[in-house]
């Protein structure tokens, strides 16, 4: 089966009956740039931007930033999105030279865009550095994280228009939301309606977590933060279908988008661009062309209908051959 995983990871993922999944990766930087690209990637759903920020002494600068940025888009073929999600730290991921006051409860605290809400200089250098790469072949995206009310997307995407309009790009720079909190969810029609939001991409990592009020990395919990929870499935399907009545669209880059088994499900939700980890690339790609987009439908009709993960995973079998 990796074989023939392997001879196929460089063609399209595309269904038995012709519907085509973008099939992207999660990066880090520009080795993984590079290295995605061997692997069959059709361009980046993900580039963590805090890769860039993390492990030093002091913050990068906006020349250090804008190398990185125009370095992963000149890895990709020219047209091959980049999706570039603005700095997320908090939460999880603290940084010594940008102080965030300690908080009882960082989960539910100044983390992701807020950070860059609360301190705009780094948002605005941030963004300079990424616009100057959109000359560089790729088709540039950027993606606020953590986005839970209309406000955070204007006040965000404010930001992105003033710099924007400061810089002498021309090229189509795609903006997008990352939905990992369920407000996002469950308001997409509102959110996919905004002026200039493009597409969704969904952080099933902690979309799972917020909805179930679970932290991934709990020891006794860990095992039900599971992205299969027909609720999370149903947050998914909802956002699909207001994004796609606007003529936008909705990538998945959580950890999900790498597990074959719910890639049917996926897929039947409606999702158009699954972002994996790199090595998962080959037999993400494989579990597209398993199933007719009609059995993806069922399957996903089924799933958020299912009452636990359990049941749900047990709708798909787990190909092992
Ligand atoms: C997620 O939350 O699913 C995600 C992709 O972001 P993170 O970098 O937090 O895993
Ligand atoms: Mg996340």
């Amino acid at each position: 089966r990796r074989a023939r995983e392997d001879l196929l990871k460089d063609q399209p993922a595309v269904t038995p009956d012709g519907h085509r999944v973008k099939v992207v990766a999660n990066i880090g930087g520009v080795d993984d740039a590079v290295e995605a690209m061997t692997m069959g990637a059709e361009g980046v759903g993900l580039l963590r931007s805090e890769f860039v920020f993390m492990g030093r002494a002091t913050a990068p600068t906006e020349a250090d930033q804008a190398k990185v940025y125009a370095d992963c888009a000149k890895a990709l073929r020219r047209g091959d999105p980049l999706v570039i999600r603005t700095l997320d730290v908090g939460g999880d991921k603290p940084l010594t030279y940008l102080p965030i006051p300690k908080e009882e409860n960082p989960f539910l605290g100044i983390r992701g865009v807020r950070v860059g809400l609360e301190q705009p200089e780094v948002l605005r250098t941030q963004l300079r550095a990424i616009l100057a790469a959109a000359d560089d072949g790729a088709e540039l995206c950027v993606m606020f994280p953590m986005i839970a009310t209309i406000a955070d997307w204007r006040s965000a995407k404010r930001i992105f228009d003033e710099v924007r309009a400061d810089s002498d790009v021309n090229a189509k720079v795609s903006v997008g939301i990352m939905m990992e909190v369920p407000s996002v969810a469950v308001m997409a029609k509102q959110f996919a309606a905004e002026e200039g939001c493009d597409f969704f991409s969904v952080g099933t990592n902690d979309l799972t977590s917020y909805t179930l009020a679970m932290d991934r990395g709990h020891p006794k919990l860990a095992s039900q933060v599971d992205p299969c929870n027909p609720a999370v499935l149903t947050l998914i399907g909802n956002a699909a279908e207001a994004l796609h009545e606007r003529g936008k669209w909705l990538g998945v880059c959580g950890g999900v988008a790498s597990d074959p088994q719910a890639v049917p499900i996926l897929v039947g939700l409606g999702v158009d661009e699954l972002s994996c980890s790199i090595p998962a690339i080959p037999s993400v790609k494989a579990a597209v062309r398993a199933y007719p987009l009609d059995m993806c439908t069922t399957l996903a009709e089924r799933a958020i209908a299912c009452s636990t993960p359990e049941e749900v995973r047990a709708l798909v079998p787990q190909s092992d051959e």
